[in-house]
């Protein structure tokens, strides 16, 4: 291995970031979205917005995990962030477009283990960059 000594971080850590964030808050979002309709009925009206701002933020995420584990493959030559990013977008749209087939318990659960995986992924890309791991 060539990259022994330590080096600034990486652009890519910055961008792992923010996508760890938007990672979460999806996630945190689609628990917390179900219990909120069922105690307080009348934010229905909001649901599909709710929606709106959900597919929104999970876009952004998605775009910028990709980005970012692109840009740490340059110079980490590491697939394993980019795969587990891949593998949790995957795993959210098998949930979001498989509802009448998987029921809603289990698309719900893929919807929520997406972002999760995502942000694990960005957090391995993240750590790609710490000296610790090069010793
Ligand atoms: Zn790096």
């Amino acid at each position: 291995m060539s990259n022994t000594t330590c080096h600034p971080l990486h652009t890519h850590t910055k961008l792992d970031k923010v996508g760890i964030w938007f990672s979460s808050i999806c996630a945190i979002h689609c628990i917390l979205m179900p219990f909120i309709l069922l105690l307080f009925p009348v934010m229905m009206k909001w649901a599909n917005l709710s929606r709106t701002a959900d597919v929104i933020i999970l876009g952004l995420a998605a775009i910028i995990s990709i980005v970012s584990c692109l840009l740490s493959l340059r110079h980490h030559h590491n697939d394993r962030p980019l795969s587990l990013v891949v593998i949790g977008i995957t795993i959210n749209l098998t949930g979001r477009f498989g509802v009448t087939e998987l029921g809603p318990w289990l698309a719900q659960t893929l919807v929520i283990s997406g972002p999760m995986l995502m942000a694990y992924g960005l957090w391995r890309d993240r750590q790609l960059c710490k000296c610790h791991l090069l010793h």
